[in-house]
């Protein structure tokens, strides 16, 4: 919007001369549109911060990276939220693929991975909340490790499983803005959330929606912003083969990292 914006002013500013209009008028018209710019906090020229974004050492911005379910889950009951009396399984153990046989758990961390590279590579910096299969760390204590980094946003990479083998595509869930544990980190959760659809559907992956979920400890308990990127349907032959990829991976990080670098830069 802002380059559209700029390019509408470079364009009036270019035609004035022109048309009838005097250069008085085309010298009020810039006025004008100054202050709009400068509002937006934007530096004037747009290459300054196309340059800063090629530089990996640019600012600090913590990215968490919890990849999804562990080896053994754990149904050991916790609160699914602070305070809370109701409670839910630890954690589960998660999918595993139909034509692979593959655990969800495992698809998770090679993305995670692979997301984690990518996103160093960018300069940001990322904290994991596991590098192992052999852990056992509850979705609340998972939360608890982002909101001790202050992360800037958390990404939870799962997948699905659903009873229709013909169901695809990726879903992004986001925490509830009419709950009273995540309406605060709701606005910016779902800002990321629609960068991130928005660069899986350039790179030509479905995504089914964004959907806001008030009955996910996770979410619950974590004061940071966060979304569930659900890669695809292990419970759909294709897809579940697809998940397993390295390249089908990449390419589902590298529209996490994209959409990471809007939601900084903006
Ligand atoms: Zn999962």
């Amino acid at each position: 919007m802002k380059h559209l914006r700029k390019i509408a002013v470079l364009l009036l500013v270019g035609c004035l001369p022109v048309h009838t209009f005097g250069a008085g008028i085309s010298t009020v018209q810039v006025t004008e549109n100054e202050p709009q710019e400068e509002n937006e906090a934007e530096p004037q020229d747009a290459e300054t911060t196309e340059e800063d974004e090629k530089n990996p050492v640019t600012k600090e911005f913590i990215v968490c990276i919890d990849p999804g379910h562990q080896e053994k889950g754990d149904s050991k009951q916790e609160p699914v939220a602070p305070g809370s009396s109701q409670k839910k399984a630890r954690v589960s153990s998660g999918t595993a693929g139909v034509a692979t046989k593959k655990a969800e758990y495992v698809v998770n961390l090679e993305a995670s991975l692979i997301l984690k590279n990518l996103l160093e590579a960018e300069g940001f910096q990322v904290v994991m909340t596991r590098e192992t299969h052999d852990v056992n760390i509850s979705n609340a204590e998972r939360a608890q490790i982002s909101n001790k980094a202050n992360a800037d946003m958390t990404i939870r990479i799962h997948c699905d499983s659903i009873d229709n083998s013909g169901k695809t595509g990726a879903t992004i869930l986001v925490p509830n803005d009419q709950s009273q544990y995540t309406k605060n980190i709701f606005p910016k959760s779902q800002q990321y959330a629609e960068y991130l659809k928005e660069e899986l559907t350039k790179q030509n992956v479905k995504v089914n929606g964004i959907i806001k979920r008030d009955d996910m400890t996770g979410f619950n308990w974590s004061t940071v912003p966060v979304v569930i990127l659900e890669m695809g349907f292990m419970s759909n032959w294709n897809e579940d083969k697809m998940l397993s990829s390295v390249e089908y991976q990449t390419k589902l990080m590298q529209a996490v990292v994209e959409a990471m670098k809007t939601y900084r830069d903006v």
